[in-house]
Formats: C-alpha cells, structure tokens, sequence
C-alpha cells in the first residue's frame, strides 16, 4: 500500500483538514511534527506557546489514537526529518498546510527540492490556516491590499471551500519510531492563568461560544470587563480550529454580531497577506514616519515599567498584568497599551512587539507585528497620528472600573472613576491605595512630545 506523509505544522486538528483529508485517501499515513530546530534558533519559542503546543500535540495525539493511528513527533531540521521519514516508510508523497511567512516559504521551497530529487512529491495544501490565502486576492495596481475595507469586500464575496468532516480512521505503518510527546510539566516561565490547548478545547469552546457568544459580539467585543470575545486566537495561531469551518458556521448562525465576529476573521487574514507580501514588515516600517524614537535610560525605565504595569494609568497596567497572568490580553487593552508605549511613551514598536512575543500565547508574527505596526502609524492605520488617551478609553470600556479591580489588587476599593485616575485620591485616601505609584508621565506632555517628534505642532 502506498504511503503518505502529514506534515503538520501550524493547522494541529483533524476535522476540516485538507491535507489529512487527501493523505488518508487508500493509504497508510504518517502524521509527522517536527519541532523545528530553526524556530527554536530564531528564538520564537516562547514559554506559553510551547505550553499550549505540548498540550495541543497531545490532544492531537490522542484523537488519531482514537482513530487508530498515533502521532509520529521528531525534533531538528524540518526537512531532514520529513526526508527521513520518507526515507524509512518508503512515502511516495508529502502534504502540508501553506504558510506565508519568509521563514516558512524558505522552509517549503527547500522540502521540495529534496522531495523531488528522491523522486517524491510534495502537496501544498490552500486554506488550511487561513480562510482566504495570501495572494488570492489582489487590487489591480498592487500584489497586495494595503487598506483592509476594499479588502473585507472581495473577501467577503469569496466563495469559500466545504468545511470537512475528521477522518474516522487513520492507518499509520507500523514500526514508525517517534519521540516522547512534549508536556507542559518542567517549563518554567508558563503564566498561571494560561488557557489548555488542544482542538478538542478548542471545539468545546467554538461549540459554546457560537451558542452563547456571537450573538452579543457586535455590542459587547470592546468591553473589558465582560471579557465578552471569542478567545479563539491562540486556536487559530496553532490551528486547532480552522478559520474556513469559523466563517461557514458563524454565518449560520447570522445576525450583527457573527458578521462582526467574521469580519474580525477578514483582519487576521489581511494582515497574512500584507505580510506574505511584504516580509520586511515584520521588523521594518510599513510606512515609515522616520520616527526617532526614544531610547537610551530614562526610556529604558520607562519601557521597564510599562512591562511590569506600573505606569500609573490603571487601565494599562491592568492590561499588562493580565497579559504576564493569562499569556493573552483583550483586544481593547492591546491596543491601549501599544498607543501608550509607542505614542504617550514614544518608544518604538519592536521593543513592545517583542515583548508582545515573549508572553502571548496566540503571539503571531502577522497579527503582532503588523497590529503594533497600526498603532504606532507606521503600518496601514489611515489615522497614523491618533493617540488613545488611556483615562477616556477606560471610562468608555470599562465604566465601572471591575477590569482594573480585577487586575490591579491596589485599586481594589476603588469605585469609578476614580478607579481610573487615582491621581486625584487625597491624604489617607491616598494612602489607601499602598505604592500603586503616580503617573510616569502626564497625558498632554507625552501627547506635546509624540506631535513634536512627528512635526505635527
Ligand atoms: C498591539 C496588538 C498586538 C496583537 N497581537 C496579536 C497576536 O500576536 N496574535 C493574534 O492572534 N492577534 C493579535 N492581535 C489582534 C487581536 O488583539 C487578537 O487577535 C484578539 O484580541 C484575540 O482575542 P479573541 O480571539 O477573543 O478575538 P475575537 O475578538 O473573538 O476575534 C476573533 C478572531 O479574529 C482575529 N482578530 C481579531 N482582531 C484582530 C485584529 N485586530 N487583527 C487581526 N486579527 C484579529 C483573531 O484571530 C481572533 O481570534 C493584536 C492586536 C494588537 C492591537
């Protein structure tokens, strides 16, 4: 019988898996991972991720078991591993999701020479990671959409695939060697409150999310408090939900708040394909300002409590707490906190994207770099200059103040509004709230700063 390889990388599910689905077609298959010597070497692992990778391989794992297969995990170089495996099983082909990043299109480019000169074939699978691919869509005069709403309207008339059923039988050949499974126990660095990983996580939360969730999206997707969104994006990163199956059954579900939950859908993929198309914007300017950010001590210290949440302005502090407990922040809180460092502070925004990457557990090259990039007016935000003002956006997301109570344990006696500007706490009052320390810098002298920095004055 014929063999087939499962490379799986970044898409770790078995339902609405094109390349499983292709592989499994009257063949032995051999579901592969590989932990990739080079990602480790590019220094993106990171505690929380590997945490949620171990637990999503397991799951993995145990879901072709129960379809009489198992997972095949070996560690080092992508392509001398899958060779290898194609070597002892006598695999004639290899499928595997596309990936758009430069790394992963290097990584590809490579598996296939080496594929091909022993004679084997290597699939690439479209749609596996992303609902529309990178690429599918262009405007005439560009390789890209540089502007998400004339994107979101050809993307929203795209016909998108069948979403497909998990396999209920997987036959690998026998005597595959593999490596122990990965496990979270002995990472040090894992946040406390990191989610469980795993598609059948994942599609216990879709399932209630969809029944419960969607509905009040539309109205409640910025409220900070009620912690009202999908938490779907450390899934989606790793792939243990498919965003094609995430479309089709939001859209059966309808109504204002699945369009808007969708329409979130389109911004992941935007931004796949910005980058896809322009790889330097992962560390360079998309649209460059010529910013001559701060740097050097008093920057530093600044930079330093910002990554601690001491800055004062409780809203941002709680959002960088909640980011080192749960390895995940609110949308709201990501973007208050990047407008603080790269506007109120004017830090640049690779030192807070790397940050970023340090801790979240959905930490993703195109959505971080390219979401950072927007708030910092150097990426494709038509606003490059607005600058949120920390107090306002907290009276506005989070009135009564139960975000920062719940993340900032100083504040915890404190009503709205003074919960947001405990600046203006007297005497014993004052005292109360122990060292929750003073503002690091006032609103109107970072805003004079971030104006004159860009000749906006
Ligand atoms: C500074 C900054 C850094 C960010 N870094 C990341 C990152 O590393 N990884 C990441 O997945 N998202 C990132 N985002 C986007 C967004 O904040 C998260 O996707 C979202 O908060 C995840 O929560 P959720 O799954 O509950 O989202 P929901 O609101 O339920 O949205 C559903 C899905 O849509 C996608 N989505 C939502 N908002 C955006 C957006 N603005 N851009 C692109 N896709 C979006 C995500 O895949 C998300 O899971 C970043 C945003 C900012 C402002």
């Amino acid at each position: 019988m014929h063999v087939s390889i499962v490379l799986f990388t970044s898409d770790l599910r078995l339902h609405d898996h094109p390349p499983l689905r292709a592989a499994n077609e009257a063949r032995l298959v051999v579901p592969l991972f590989v932990r990739d010597r080079g990602v480790t070497d590019a220094g993106f692992t990171a505690p929380n991720r590997l945490a949620f990778l171990a637990d999503c391989l397991r799951d993995l794992d145990a879901g072709l078991r129960e379809r009489g297969g198992r997972l095949v995990v070996r560690s080092g170089d992508v392509v001398e591993e899958v060779c290898k495996a194609a070597t002892e099983t006598d695999a004639d082909e290899v499928h595997m999701a596309a990936d758009f990043s430069a790394y992963a299109q290097r990584r590809e480019h490579r598996l296939r020479h080496a594929l091909e000169a022993d004679g084997r074939r290597l699939h690439v699978h479209d749609t596996v990671t992303s609902a529309v691919a990178p690429g599918a869509l262009s405007p005439a005069s560009s390789d890209h959409f540089a502007v998400f709403t004339p994107y979101f309207r050809h993307w929203s008339g795209v016909r998108l695939r069948d979403a497909m059923g998990a396999p209920r039988r997987v036959r690998v050949p026998d005597g595959v060697g593999s490596e122990e499974l990965p496990s979270r126990e002995g990472l040090s660095g894992v946040s406390a409150g990191l989610a469980t990983g795993g598609e059948a996580a994942g599609r216990a939360r879709m399932t209630s999310w969809l029944r419960d969730g969607v509905g009040a999206y539309e109205d409640r997707h910025d409220d900070l408090a009620g912690d009202a969104t999908s938490r779907f994006s450390p899934h989606l990163h790793f792939g243990t939900l498919s965003p094609v199956e995430l479309v089709h059954r939001a859209r059966e579900v309808g109504g204002p708040g699945a369009e808007a939950f969708v329409r979130q859908l389109a911004w992941r993929d935007f931004h796949r394909q910005v980058l896809a198309a322009r790889p330097a914007a992962a560390i360079a300017d998309y649209r460059t300002k010529h910013d001559r950010w701060r740097s050097g001590p008093a920057a530093r210290e600044d930079v330093e409590a910002w990554k601690e949440g001491r800055t004062g302005y409780p809203v941002v502090d709680a959002a960088m707490r909640q980011l080192r407990h749960e390895g995940w922040m609110h949308n709201r809180g990501r973007l208050l906190t990047a407008s603080f460092l790269t506007k109120t502070l004017y830090v640049d925004w690779r030192v807070g994207a790397r940050y970023f990457l340090e801790l979240l557990v959905d930490g993703d090259i195109a959505n971080n770099q390219l979401n950072w990039q927007w708030m910092a007016g150097t990426g494709t935000d038509s606003r490059p200059n607005r600058v949120l003002n920390p107090v306002t956006q907290a009276k506005r997301y989070d009135p009564d103040g139960a975000y920062v109570r719940r993340w900032v344990p100083e504040l915890a006696d404190l009503d709205a509004p003074l919960v947001h500007e405990p600046w203006k706490l007297r005497g014993l009052d004052r005292a109360a709230v122990g060292d929750y320390p003073d503002p690091l810098v006032d609103l109107s002298d970072g805003l004079a700063r971030f104006k004159q920095s860009r000749g906006l004055d």
